[in-house]
């Protein structure tokens, strides 16, 4: 493992890192020098099972090439449990500079069909499990003047996506708070930015393959490594970062993007105020070469890997 002690000495909660992109950031971590808690409860793809083993297996690469870290298996969705990390960061190295929230699960189902019970299992382990170990950090990063969050986001959300109403609602709102996180810290010099990833992981192993149409797309995601995400969250983490936040990238394979942020399209105005007919007669035709498309994901980003 090669070190440049790019991020030295910073201890580093990353959550969901006993596999996928999140054991990806873990070992990028701890190779470049920072302390690293890997947390994962070792779950299924739909969040189901525990397995203690994965946490710790990564831990243990980190330390067989040199490095620092501990693992912790506690569940992102619980906010006792979301205190523990932190609290054993702080106990085991003395201090946490960042956090990121990288745990994740999919219950997909179209949503007409989809269960309270899968809606909520998406939303706590996304949004919920961000909020939590977020807020469980911010005293620290208050009182120290400093701090960095990274949260895991989704196309599926900041564009959209068949079958994904509960994971696309949970992405979109970890963007909401990560904005709203980085504008009522960017007082203490904490700084909150989003990822929205391209990777080949057992995520999105889960993709049906049925029609050769799917079967040529799941070909041309096998390309995008988990590894190629790290290199951004770890910048991120780091000191060079200082004056970015806020702010939304995606990663695919050798290509890194800054993504847009809701901004008015088309303005119209009346100063007798607006009728349901008028709306129908003049507002909306003017808009109506503005609007989005139903657009999905690969629909935006439709060419290949790069
Ligand atoms: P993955 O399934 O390989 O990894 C997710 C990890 O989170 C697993 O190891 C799992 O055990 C862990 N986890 C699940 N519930 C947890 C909980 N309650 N507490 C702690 N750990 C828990 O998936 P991945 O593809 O590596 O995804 C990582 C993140 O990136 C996720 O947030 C995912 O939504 C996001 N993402 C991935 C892709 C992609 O292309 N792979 C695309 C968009 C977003």
């Amino acid at each position: 493992m090669t070190t440049n002690n790019f991020v030295k000495d910073k201890v580093v909660l990353v959550t969901g890192a006993g596999g996928g992109i999140g054991r990806d950031f873990a070992l990028a971590l701890g190779s470049q020098g920072a302390k690293v808690i890997v947390n994962d409860i070792g779950a299924s793809v739909q969040g189901e099972g525990l397995d203690a083993s994965r946490a710790q297996a990564v831990v243990d690469e980190i330390v067989q090439a040199g490095g620092v870290a501990v693992a912790n298996t506690d569940s992102v969705s619980d906010w006792d449990a979301a205190n523990r990390m932190v609290t054993q960061a702080v106990e085991t190295y003395g201090r946490i500079d960042a956090v990121i929230n990288n745990a994740g699960i999919l219950r997909d189902r179209f949503f007409f069909n989809m269960s309270v019970e899968e809606w909520r299992a998406v939303i706590d382990v996304h949004l919920n499990g961000a909020f939590y170990v977020s807020r469980a950090a911010a005293p620290h990063f208050k009182s120290q003047g400093s701090g960095s969050y990274v949260h895991m986001v989704s196309t599926s959300g900041l564009i959209g996506n068949f079958g994904q109403a509960n994971y696309g609602a949970a992405k979109l709102g970890m963007a909401a708070l990560s904005k709203c996180i980085a504008m009522d810290m960017s007082k203490f010099n904490v700084r909150s930015n989003c990822i929205a990833p391209f990777a080949w992981s057992r995520m999105i192993g889960s993709i049906p393959t049925d029609t050769p149409e799917q079967k040529a797309r799941v070909e041309r995601l096998q390309r995008m490594e988990t590894a190629k995400i790290a290199p951004l969250a770890v910048y991120l983490v780091s000191d060079k970062a200082a004056d970015v936040t806020g702010q939304v990238f995606a990663v695919r394979a050798n290509e890194i993007f800054l993504m847009s942020q809701s901004r008015p399209l088309r303005g119209m105005h009346n100063s007798e105020g607006w009728t349901p007919e008028m709306i129908a007669e003049r507002a909306i035709p003017a808009m109506r070469s503005n609007f989005y498309r139903l657009d999905r994901s690969q629909d935006v980003f439709d060419w290949d890997p790069v």
